[in-house]
């Protein structure tokens, strides 16, 4: 059995969908759709998730929702009209957002989930009675119903250990699943979503549950490239690579699979295949537990911005007992959490999502960093990226560093800070965010220029 799942491009449109359903009717084993909410068509356009998040803060700050509501039911109803389906399911969609409108507003960030989860709920819908309409056996089936509980954290939900007990009985299902992406309920029966693009997410927590023999994620490109086509020209594809790699792939920037969805078929041991919903018959990515990786010990080079840096210096720092410890409990405090921290001997930078950091969290652990901590110097900077080398066989393979830091010189920019995780599955560099797209050109034209590969 195969699970697969569409992302929201390639369920946009009615057009899209119909791809979809030729997809699926044409491998008996593709058993379990997910699908996302309607995403872009175009550039320019909105996915329905954000016209949803539009919807609900309409309606928790002026109440006039009538606008933002209509946007979303016209995105239904023209794509069932493109699927020749009738009125009648967009009535039910419209009927299901107006009481998802009526309900308890005192937990702000549950109303917004509720409205939010509508997009995948309302598209599984539709996608299922399209499927019937043309003769495939197919219904949909709600994340309560099946059992995908969740933990109790709205917007950033996972699922818990019950939910794949649960779930495995989608197996004796006699016709094709479609199920909704992105959500699931607590154990007290509240819907939570996901965090953002976590369809993915659903897609392998069933491919584990039911032990699918694939799990299948259908997207807008071919394969997942090496280095991200719009700063690279021409990247070259990967054609398989292992979860550890995509992991870390994912962490730095690269947003073809949503990093949490690796945990679940890695457990089980289940193979992805990033596929095209515009180009099927491409062959597409596998993610697996292992590759042969003599060839080419770099697989990709990612590189993401939005990241600060928590710098503390203190003489004789390494002696004291309990600094580190002292100093990351300033941050859980503030609810931060933190990606690296590279150190010296009297000195340590905490690398974080800048996201997270606004200028009063930032006073404040600055004044317990001096106060209680006592150190001789603390002050926190932005605009900073960190470009990651992935590979398996890095761990194997001399002189990468020193290749990856005379390409990073080559275009000038200062390297703030480097990390080798103790895996040695990737290789972080802390440059300034300016210096981003000049130095990932530089690292792939290192490693992946053709004479680089060929060893010349
Ligand atoms: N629709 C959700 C989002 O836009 C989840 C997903 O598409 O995977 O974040």
């Amino acid at each position: 059995m195969k699970v697969c799942k569409f992302g929201g491009t390639s369920v946009a449109s009615a057009e899209q969908i119909k791809k979809v359903a030729a997809i699926v009717g044409e491998d008996t084993k593709r058993k379990i759709v997910v699908v996302s909410a309607p995403g872009k068509r175009f550039n320019d356009d909105i996915k329905v998730t954000d016209l949803l998040i539009k919807l609900a803060e309409a309606s928790l700050s002026t109440g006039e929702t009538e606008k933002e509501l209509q946007a979303v039911v016209d995105r239904y109803a023209d794509i069932a009209k493109g699927l020749g389906l009738d009125e009648h399911i967009v009535n039910i969609i419209e009927e299901d957002l107006r009481g998802r409108l009526t309900i308890n507003r005192d937990n702000r960030d549950l109303f917004v989930d509720q409205l939010k989860a509508s997009g995948e709920d309302n598209n599984a819908k539709l996608i299922a009675a399209y499927f019937s309409s043309i003769g495939m056996e197919a219904e949909y089936v709600n994340p309560k119903e099946a059992g995908l509980i969740v933990s109790d954290e709205p917007g950033r939900a996972r699922a818990l250990p019950e939910a794949y007990e649960n779930l495995s009985n989608l197996r004796d299902r006699k016709g094709i699943v479609v199920f909704p992406g992105f959500f699931g309920y607590s154990r007290d029966g509240v819907m939570m979503t996901f965090a953002r693009g976590g369809s993915d997410i659903t897609g392998s927590i069933l491919a584990a549950a039911v032990n699918a023999e694939l799990y299948e994620n259908f997207t807008d490109v071919d394969s997942v490239f090496a280095a991200n086509p719009k700063v690279v020209d021409s990247p070259v594809e990967i054609k398989r690579m292992t979860y550890r790699e995509m992991r870390e792939l994912s962490y730095a920037g690269f947003s073809v699979f949503h990093d949490e969805a690796l945990m679940p078929a890695f457990q089980r041991s289940v193979p992805v295949c990033i596929k095209n919903t515009n180009n099927p018959s491409a062959e597409g990515t596998m993610i697996v537990a292992e590759r042969e990786y003599s060839k080419s010990p770099v697989i990709g080079i990612a590189a993401d911005g939005g990241f600060s840096t928590i710098y503390v210096s203190k003489y004789l720092m390494n002696r004291e007992l309990g600094f580190g410890r002292r100093l990351l409990q300033i941050l859980e405090d503030e609810y931060i959490s933190y990606e690296h921290t590279p150190s010296g001997i009297d000195d340590l930078s905490v690398i974080v999502r800048s996201h997270q950091l606004t200028p009063e969290k930032e006073a404040r652990i600055i004044s317990r960093c001096r106060e209680e901590l006592l150190v001789d110097d603390v002050y926190v900077e932005h605009h900073f990226a960190m470009v990651v080398l992935v590979g398996e066989g890095m761990h194997n393979t001399r002189g990468l560093t020193a290749r990856a830091t005379t390409a990073i010189s080559r275009v000038g920019a200062n390297i703030e800070m480097i990390n080798q995780g103790s895996s040695e599955v990737s290789l972080v560099f802390g440059i300034q965010e300016k210096d981003t797209e000049s130095v990932l050109k530089e690292l792939y034209k290192e490693f992946f220029s053709t004479s680089a590969v060929l060893g010349v």
